[in-house]
């Protein structure tokens, strides 16, 4: 019999013509998409994640799969079921492989160990290309063996100081891969050096509910209905509640703003992912320390913050804060600067490549450089729209989700 706890959930999605991206995207972009997937056509593609819901995994496949399909490829997205346990020591190796203290014991590697072996004999065959997503299903391939599959381990988190524990526990179990892909070239840990490594960064979908351009009304009456005056400046950021996102350092610059830019708001939209057990805690954290403060708006996907509502306060905050101090990409980032909203960002991960100096806004290292760089950005509303539009500009270049699956595309090919 067949345990419910590991039978993969498939999450079903339309295919989308890829001639629907080439206005944005561009038509040579599309063209070599098109013949990228000719080369594909047919060939079976799983990609493996942990939730369908909640953190940039689940929004990247959410929009890449649709696109494998519009070009003919079998691609399928398949989400490893996982219990409180399981998810638990998951989110703690994901902390640790960004650089936490707490490392793997015997029993967290021995649950890790159990779950993914039976998760590895209740995978289906007959897949071409199987493309594994950060720590949870990272030991798969290794337990199933040869199968017949090229597979490709694909971190999305910022590994460039990990804990060692984490990665010598792990190292085995990546190592297996046929490949494996990093969003940029220093996460690749000292250890897996000498594997097969793609570096991709990955990339927004301009079409997207989160990302397609919303008449300004709509954008300004969704974020007016969510409670914020908008003839006030308003600050906002939007991210999972998790501790690298620094979402208290937030609220304590945000203070300092208003001291200095008076009437200023905060909104900070948050999301609970269904495999990260940190995000309750943290909610409750944040709730507490923004208690009584009828200028903070703190507001989730369970008081109504969808796609669209994200791209209304990404598009009429007069400046997004992501004041990370770890991040695998942060695709926050782009997504804002697509709107042309400057943002003030933490230096940390991904985030520098899509808003290197004076694009997009500002790189930050310390809670008085925010304070100092909103400031200044909230008085000169004339130079915060010029960075956005310069940061815009650089996320139709090069962070769009077309060039990221081109990329990807052409590792698959690479590998056949
Ligand atoms: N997100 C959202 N609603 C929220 C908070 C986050 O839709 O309230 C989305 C956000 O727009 C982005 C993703 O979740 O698309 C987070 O991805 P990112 O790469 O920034 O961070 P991750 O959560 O993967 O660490």
């Amino acid at each position: 019999m067949v345990d419910d706890d590991t039978v993969l959930q498939r999450v079903e999605l339309a295919p989308e013509s890829l001639e629907h991206y080439a206005d944005v995207a561009g038509r040579d972009v599309v063209d070599e998409l098109l013949e990228l997937g000719r080369s594909l056509r047919g060939a079976r593609v799983a990609h493996v994640n942990a939730t369908s819901y909640g953190g940039g995994v689940s929004e990247l496949l959410r929009s890449l799969l649709p696109l494998y399909r519009g070009l003919g490829i079998d691609a399928e997205w398949l989400v490893i079921p996982g219990n409180d346990e399981f998810f638990r020591v998951t989110k703690m190796l994901h902390n640790a492989l960004q650089g936490a203290d707490d490392g793997p014991g015997d029993t967290d590697r021995e649950l890790y160990l159990e779950h993914s072996a039976a998760l590895a004999r209740a995978f289906v065959d007959g897949f071409d290309f199987v493309i594994a997503h950060d720590p949870q299903p990272a030991a798969l391939r290794q337990l199933r063996g040869r199968d017949g599959a090229r597979w490709i381990w694909r971190c999305h988190i910022d590994t460039s100081e990990p804990n060692p524990r984490a990665l010598e526990f792990l190292t085995p179990y990546i190592g297996a891969h046929d490949a494996l892909v990093f969003t940029l070239e220093r996460f690749v840990p000292a250890a897996l050096r000498d594997h097969r490594v793609a570096v991709i960064p990955p990339g927004i979908d301009p079409l997207s509910p989160k990302n397609l351009a919303l008449p300004a009304n709509v954008s300004r009456g969704l974020v007016r209905w969510s409670g914020v005056h908008l003839d006030r400046p308003l600050v906002v950021q939007v991210s999972r509640f998790d501790p690298w996102k620094d979402p208290l350092g937030v609220i304590d610059a945000y203070r300092r703003i208003r001291e200095e830019v008076p009437g200023t708001q905060l909104a900070l939209l948050g999301q609970m992912a269904l495999d990260d057990p940190e995000g309750w805690e943290m909610y409750r954290l944040i709730l507490e320390e923004a208690h009584g403060d009828p200028d903070i708006e703190v507001l989730t996907n369970f008081t109504g913050i969808g796609n669209v509502e994200v791209n209304a306060f990404q598009s009429t905050a007069d400046l997004v804060l992501q004041k990370s101090i770890r991040e695998g990409f942060g695709l926050v980032v782009s997504e804002s600067l697509w709107k042309g909203t400057a943002v003030v960002a933490g230096r940390a991960g991904g985030i520098p490549l899509q808003m290197p100096e004076g694009i997009g806004g500002y790189l930050v290292d310390s809670i008085d450089e925010t304070v100092a760089r909103s400031v200044a950005l909230l008085h000169d509303p004339r130079l915060a729209q010029e960075l956005g539009a310069a940061g815009r500009a650089r996320v139709r270049e090069r962070m769009l989700i077309t060039r990221m699956l081109r990329d990807e595309l052409r590792l698959l090919l690479s590998l056949g």
